[in-house]
């Protein structure tokens, strides 16, 4: 798909009268590929393609399954999955929405096309995103360190998000579109092994503090002021709704513990690079075993 003049927010708009067709292209495509027969989640809005595609999108679905994760088909919005959103639920809700929007894109006109994008964000979420939290949560161990743990496992589960949108590069445009993928990213490539973790440095900690409402201007003059040195890479931006609205609903509906200000004393552990390094070496090695547990999801493929 050749979109790049136009944002998600533009497509979301219909500024791009073709951009139809080429999801409803996108969509047929899908109907033709394949995902192994245990992982196979009907309806659930372009999990094949995703599949296919994308390296850290398979992880993330053979680890999950391997774990015990289970996607079921339920009829739910975005808000009440996330109010109801539960770490410790081997049960992940989705709407099974893909015929429906194919059915849309291909027989609506496009008057019609801000009303199938309502009903698309309305009712689809990303799995990838939701599969994170439930790895993360079942296999970090949770060491005190002074951070809010929930913010802190948000900042893991959107680094995660942050490596999707740059495996999928351009190509994820039109899966940000319907709300199946969070990130884009014009910077695109696997990145050198040297680098790697100076860019987890990056995105978890301008996440963190996003999530905990300090946006990436406050979050560098605070940095600055505590001699943390960043490389050159941009951090992510998240939508100040996020942090304002979803997070806290998540937290008061969880009523796990009320939602504190953010903490001077929380830069301490943002800054010991022990810390996140340790943190660092986990993730790369819990995503790892996937690619070992890979073989028992293999048997049968499922259209
Ligand atoms: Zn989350």
């Amino acid at each position: 798909m050749s979109n790049t003049q136009y944002s998600t927010q533009d497509l979301r708009s219909g500024a791009d009268p073709s951009f139809q067709k080429k999801l409803a292209e996108l969509l047929r495509r899908e109907s033709r590929l394949s995902i192994p027969d245990p992982l196979y989640a009907e309806g659930l809005l372009f999990d094949k393609s995703l599949y296919n595609i994308s390296r850290l999108y398979r992880q993330n679905r053979v680890l999950a399954h391997v774990l015990g994760a289970r996607l079921v088909p339920k009829f739910i919005t975005v808000g009440r999955s996330l109010e109801e959103f539960d770490l410790k639920n081997h049960e992940i809700y989705y709407n099974p929405i893909a015929d429906e929007l194919l059915w849309r894109l291909s027989t609506k006109n496009s008057d019609e096309w801000i009303w199938t994008m309502r009903m698309v964000l309305e009712y689809s979420n990303s799995i990838f995103h939701e599969l994170s939290h439930f790895i993360i949560n079942k296999s970090l161990p949770w060491v005190e360190c002074g951070l809010e743990r929930y913010a802190f496992q948000e900042s893991l589960v959107l680094y995660r998000d942050v490596l999707l949108g740059r495996e999928l590069g351009k190509g994820g445009l039109p899966f940000n579109v319907c709300g199946v993928v969070y990130r884009t990213s014009a910077d695109t490539g696997p990145l050198a092994k040297s680098k790697r973790f100076d860019f987890f440095r990056t995105q978890v900690i301008f996440g963190y503090l996003q999530v905990r409402g300090i946006d990436n201007a406050r979050g560098r003059s605070l940095l600055l002021k505590n001699g943390v040195k960043l490389g050159r890479f941009t951090p992510l931006d998240l939508n100040p709704m996020f942090s304002k609205t979803a997070y806290t609903t998540w937290m008061k509906a969880r009523a796990m513990q009320s939602v504190l200000a953010f903490k001077p004393s929380e830069i301490i552990p943002l800054c010991d690079v022990h810390f996140l390094k340790k943190v660092f070496n986990s993730l790369e090695s819990i995503f790892q075993t996937s690619t070992r547990n890979r073989a028992s999801v293999e048997p049968r493929l499922r259209h």
